[in-house]
């Protein structure tokens, strides 16, 4: 079995990795770190909590330790010029975790680290980096933000790293994405990891890459399949108060479809006197945080999140995952999964909750999921509640309503991946002539033939 000093990791960060348990690299390290250490870019697919994050500090830390920046006048380093690894993450909390990562792994060395997103003041993070960051973790609509203020530049990047890719490289992220990669060197490595990777983002991978290493696991079959009830909308509340009278509980993460339902969810459970917090985009940096530093220590006993909390977290406090909703992108039902049992207490036990509009899809992800699609009716003691239409509204206006609703609905998708396929077109073709216009000499140094800010 391999060492990590046989994977090319750098010897000095290894006692720090031992104190912190670590010792045997996972699959995904073993598989990569080597090829990574030599500068070859990476796509690596490998489930949650297999360790990627490290996956990409590792070669990073070694390669920015022994090849420090220029010096400039004086012998000081420029803050612009230090900037050499950016780590590209889809959430807030998932940016703080792996900047906490990367600080636990530097924290002996002169590396130093920085983490920026959004929806919290952009001063102190300006300030953070014109104090020289070595590495920057960032959600991409704040980095744009401190490009677009001059904070920082990214034309000396050696490493642009994204992880949780194929939501980076979906709709909502994809054109940000792109904005950043193209103020990066052309002769930067570029690592890229997930738990999951659609083959509708293929293309969009190969724009960013060159001749990558491919890793994999097989990670559609999730860490603990779900019992999936059938129950109507007006009911999941009574269910999940049903689950949650069985004290042992605990470490409950409730997934649903909106914030406001995640409000209404959270709500409903205070009112039953259960410890909740929530996790959302309504929700300030402050709430959020708190939220789920209560979830770690188990001060609360449920956390009620949208699918802003199913990518990459590890909070080893959490056991239960409850699909109170399905997810709205196939592929989070895997990431939700992925968030319980990273702990010593392991994974107890998931659940969906699947009403009559969500039953097509839950055979689809099931069968997609090598899981047992079969609903169970709903467990004793749990009585539906009546499904009575809303008042004062006919049904048939209603019914017209949603399926005109519906309708706009497919036409923005339409149009949407429309843009998303011109998108691709054009940014290859712009690709294809930047490579073409600048060759990539044997001696290019970071930043050459990049227009300084
Ligand atoms: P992923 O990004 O694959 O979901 P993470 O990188 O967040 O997973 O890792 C999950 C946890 O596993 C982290 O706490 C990390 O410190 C730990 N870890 C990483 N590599 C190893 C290893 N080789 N041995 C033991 N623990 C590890
Ligand atoms: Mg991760």
């Amino acid at each position: 079995m391999s060492t990590f000093e046989d994977l090319g990791a750098d010897a000095l960060l290894l006692p720090g990795l031992r104190r912190r348990g670590i010792r045997v690299p996972t699959a995904v390290q073993a598989g990569t770190l080597a090829e990574a250490h030599a500068g070859r870019d990476v796509v690596a697919v490998a489930p949650t909590g297999s360790g990627k994050t490290l996956a990409f500090l590792l070669p990073i830390a070694r390669k920015l330790r022994t090849e420090p920046p220029p010096r400039v006048r004086g012998g000081a380093m420029d803050a612009m010029q230090r900037l050499r690894a950016l780590v590209l993450a889809p959430t807030r909390e998932l940016a703080q975790q792996i900047g906490r990562e990367a600080e636990a792994l530097l924290g002996g060395t002169v590396l130093r680290v920085g983490v920026a997103y959004g929806k919290s003041a952009i001063s102190p993070q300006i300030q953070a980096i014109r104090k020289g960051v070595d590495l920057l973790v960032a959600t991409p609509g704040r980095l744009r933000e401190l490009l677009d203020a001059d904070a920082c530049s990214l034309a000396w990047l050696r490493f642009l790293v994204i992880d949780e890719a194929d939501r980076m490289l979906d709709m909502g992220f994809l054109p940000q994405v792109q904005a950043i990669a193209e103020r990066c060197p052309a002769e930067r490595q570029t690592l890229m990891y997930t738990a999951t990777l659609p083959r509708q983002v293929e293309e969009l991978v190969r724009t960013l890459v060159r001749e990558p290493l491919r890793f994999g696991e097989r990670t559609t079959a999730a860490r603990a399949e779900p019992v999936a009830w059938g129950v109507d909308d007006r009911s999941k509340t009574l269910l999940l108060l049903h689950l949650l009278k069985d004290a042992s509980r605990t470490g409950v993460l409730v997934f649903v479809r909106t914030r406001r339902r995640a409000g209404w969810v959270a709500e409903a459970l205070h009112r039953n006197g259960i410890r909740t917090g929530s996790l959302h985009g309504d929700r300030s940096q402050k709430q959020r945080e708190a939220a789920l530093a209560g979830a770690a220590e188990g001060r609360l006993r449920v956390l009620v999140a949208t699918d802003v909390a199913a990518r990459g977290l590890h909070v080893p406090a959490l056991r239960c995952v409850v699909n109170y909703d399905l997810p709205l992108v196939d592929q989070d039902l895997v990431h939700r999964l992925g968030r319980a049992g990273h702990g010593d207490a392991g994974f107890a036990e998931a659940f969906a909750f699947v009403d009559s509009q969500e039953v097509d899809r839950w055979k689809r992800l099931a069968k997609a999921c090598d899981m047992d699609p079969r609903l169970k009716p709903l467990p004793e003691g749990v009585v539906p509640q009546p499904v009575k239409p809303p008042a004062g509204r006919p049904t048939e206006a209603k019914r017209q309503a949603t399926a005109r609703q519906q309708k706009r609905e497919r036409l923005e998708r339409i149009e949407a991946f429309r843009k998303q396929r011109d998108d691709l077109a054009s940014q290859r073709g712009r690709l294809r002539g930047k490579q073409a216009a600048k060759p990539i000499g044997t001696g290019a140094r970071p930043g050459k033939g990049v227009r300084k800010p």
